[in-house]
């Protein structure tokens, strides 16, 4: 089993064509300027938000707090509740269950994009969704990652997925702790394995105030080298936690700010 945050049916901005992208819930990372920071954790059922519920829709059944989706009216109260990076709307998905979801998206998708939270944290679970996915549906299956798990150390998910769209949030071992809690040695060192297998679909930095944005785009781009695509996404405050606006501030980077960092590339 694995713990699903949300499924959108069909996304065009997940990969290429037309494909639906699944969000697992939890992370190994803790973004400073995170636009989802409730996929961060797992619910802990706690009970705190319940109350604010007002619908109903959520309940503590066996110390376990649970959501109703058909009395849902997706107000998000909970998740500003919640003071654990979390969520109580997720659900615990089998492969067999998931691939029903996706069996009925077929006709219509070129593939599967998974994602988060942290996917990878689910490994196992990949790769037999995948080997359905692709060995039934005859579907593409592509990784969405932030690159903190040692990839090689999970060769048949590496060989069982199409392409892999990495984040790279700072080239500086200091910056990316500061952004992330953890270091980037086992993101550069995903950088170069996928890179060298030829899995790469395409690497993603966010631009954000307060950070040394310029040598990250330098660096990065010098590693790629052109083997695959660099895409450089705007920070927007929507949806960052306080401690996060604290850092970078209510203002995305500028056009022109945006085209000399393009132009860098
Ligand atoms: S988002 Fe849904 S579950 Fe959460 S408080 Fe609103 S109605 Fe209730
Ligand atoms: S979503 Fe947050 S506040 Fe609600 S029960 Fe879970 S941990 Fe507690």
């Amino acid at each position: 089993m694995a713990l699903v945050n949300k499924i959108i049916p069909f996304s065009c901005i997940d990969g290429p064509g037309n494909r639906t992208a699944i969000f697992f819930q939890g992370c190994n990372f803790k973004c400073t300027y995170c636009h989802n920071p409730e996929t961060i954790n797992k619910c802990t059922s706690c009970g705190k938000c319940i109350s604010t519920c007002p619908v109903s829709a959520l309940e503590k059944i066996d110390n376990k707090v649970t959501w109703d989706e058909k009395k849902c009216v997706q107000c998000d109260n909970c998740i500003r509740t919640c003071s654990n990076l979390s969520t109580p709307k997720t659900k615990d998905y089998s492969v067999g269950q998931l691939v029903e979801e996706i069996k009925k998206l077929s006709p219509f998708i070129e593939g599967i994009t998974v994602s988060g939270g942290e996917c990878t944290l689910n490994a196992d679970f990949l790769v037999d969704l995948f080997k359905v996915v692709k060995g039934e549906l005859n579907l593409t299956c592509f990784v969405d990652t932030n690159g903190g798990i040692d990839l090689s150390d999970h060769e048949e998910l590496v060989n069982l997925t199409d392409k892999f769209m990495l984040d790279v949030k700072s080239i500086d071992e200091k910056e990316h702790i500061m952004i992330t809690g953890l270091d980037n040695n086992i993101v550069l060192k995903n950088l170069r394995y996928l890179l060298n297998k030829n899995k790469l679909y395409e690497v993603r930095t966010v631009v954000a105030p307060g950070l040394n944005n310029k040598s990250t785009i330098k660096e990065v781009s010098k590693i790629i080298n052109g083997s695959c695509k660099y895409k450089l996404n705007r920070y927007r405050r929507y949806g960052v936690r306080k401690d996060g606006l604290d850092l970078h501030g209510e203002i995305s980077p500028t056009d022109e700010e945006m085209k000399n960092y393009t132009d860098l590339i």
